[in-house]
């Protein structure tokens, strides 16, 4: 605005050489401008003495000292302005920089809202990994059952098995046991014969005053087969039984063979061979009427269901009827070499009491053949017959053996390796 003006500093020395900052006499007012006073004394061109400038340079005057004015009014203006600008211009920075309360509530607003969603989301997920870890504990419960039943069914399973395993080998060592028991006990039955073998050799040499008598009964397992083995047990006598199974004697009775079998063993007594069938007819029976294998065959069944029920081989046999009529009807070489090749001897008897069908003695009767008998006789081993499905036997020979015994006769079991095999022959009949 200075630059405008169109006058040159030259005629303006002091305008040009005031320095800025200094007052400034544009800006006084026209009175203190016109005051003729104040002028006089500063203005040189006022000084009366001076001579008046003429009316071009008043007019000059008057012109700049409207200029004058006029810039003063522009510089106002602008410094106002200026002023206006810079206070617009904090306003609008601290608008900038600044929220307006709406402002602050709506993002305020936005915010709880976002965070409220967050939350929403937070919880979401949180029922969501609640619900899964409900799950996973439920799985891991029902697992943990099922485990659990798993591991009691498997501790069942294992207790079951070692009870088996238990018993398997308790099976094992009572069946090792019997074996045991049936070879030592064959053993000491061996030994047990040969001591009474001994016995009757010392007997036959005059060397002993003992006597044997080997009471057989034949037929049984019958009727009376246990009363007698009751009556043995109690009075420490031992005898033999030539068994069949077949045997269709009266009085054979509804009986318990194998265990009677059993028992008969068990008492230290000896079960031998009678046949099978015990049919011994001339006519019908199929022992020596049907030939030798018929014959070797019924030793041959019996031999098998002694064994099978005592655990101990016969050994001896017992034709029925007797071996002279088995003689009559088969060649005795044949029926021998038969009993021979099925690992017998054969026996039959020195005393008969005679207590068959066609008899039928009473027990009176009984006791008197038998005693009767041996003492006719008086051997040093007597072998006597009976049977034991006849009631009146049964007590026949529990009224003999106390007789016989004071006789000076002991009731021994026979055995195949006795004296009295080879050497007994039928003397009653
Ligand atoms: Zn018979």
């Amino acid at each position: 605005m200075e630059t405008e003006r169109p006058e040159t500093g030259a005629e303006f020395p002091e305008e040009t050489a005031r320095p800025e900052g200094t007052p400034d006499t544009a800006g006084l007012s026209p009175a203190e401008e016109e005051s003729p006073k104040k002028n006089t004394a500063r203005d040189p061109d006022r000084r009366p003495h001076k001579k008046r400038p003429n009316g071009n340079k008043r007019r000059r005057a008057a012109r700049r000292k409207a200029a004058d004015r006029t810039m003063a009014a522009v510089n106002a203006v602008l410094l106002l302005l200026t002023g206006i600008a810079l206070a617009l211009c904090g306003w609008a920075g601290y608008r900038y920089v600044s929220f307006s309360p709406e402002t602050y509530d709506s993002r305020v607003a936005e915010l709880t809202a976002e965070t409220d969603r967050v939350r929403e989301d937070i919880r979401a997920l949180e029922e969501s990994l609640e619900e899964e870890n409900e799950r996973l504990r439920s799985d891991l419960a029902l697992s943990g059952e099922e485990g659990k039943r798993a591991a009691e069914e498997l501790s069942a399973a294992k207790a079951e098995n070692e009870t088996l395993l238990e018993e398997n080998a308790a099976l094992k060592e009572r069946a090792e046991f019997l074996s045991d028991i049936r070879n030592n006990t064959t053993a000491l039955r061996e030994e047990y014969a040969g001591k009474i073998r001994r016995l009757e050799d010392k007997i036959v040499a005059g060397e002993s005053d003992v006597k044997i008598c080997y009471w057989s009964f034949d037929d049984g397992p019958g009727l009376m087969t246990s009363a007698i083995l009751d009556f043995c047990e109690e009075n420490g006598v031992y005898v033999t039984f030539f068994t069949s199974r077949e045997a269709n004697e009266t009085g054979k009775g509804d009986v318990d063979e194998p265990a009677l079998l059993r028992r008969e063993t068990m008492l230290g007594n000896s079960v031998q061979n009678h046949t099978n069938s015990h049919q011994y007819s001339r006519i019908a029976g199929n022992l020596y009427t049907q030939g030798i294998d018929s014959f070797r065959e019924q030793v041959r069944l019996q031999d098998e269901w002694i064994l099978e029920n005592t655990g101990f081989k016969p050994d001896i046999f017992r034709f029925p009827g007797g071996s002279a009529w088995a003689y009559n009807l088969i060649p005795k070489e044949e029926l021998l070499g038969a009993l021979d090749a099925l690992g017998y001897k054969h026996v039959d008897w020195a005393c008969d009491v005679m207590d068959n069908l066609h008899s039928n003695p009473d027990a009176g009767i009984v006791y008197t053949r038998a005693t009767w008998q041996i003492k006719q006789i008086d051997p040093p081993i007597a072998i006597i017959l009976s049977h034991d499905w006849n009631i009146n036997t049964y007590y026949g020979f529990m009224r003999a053996v106390p007789a016989i015994r004071d006789m000076g006769y002991i009731f021994l079991p026979l055995f195949s390796q006795s004296w009295a095999i080879d050497n007994t022959v039928i003397r009653f009949s």
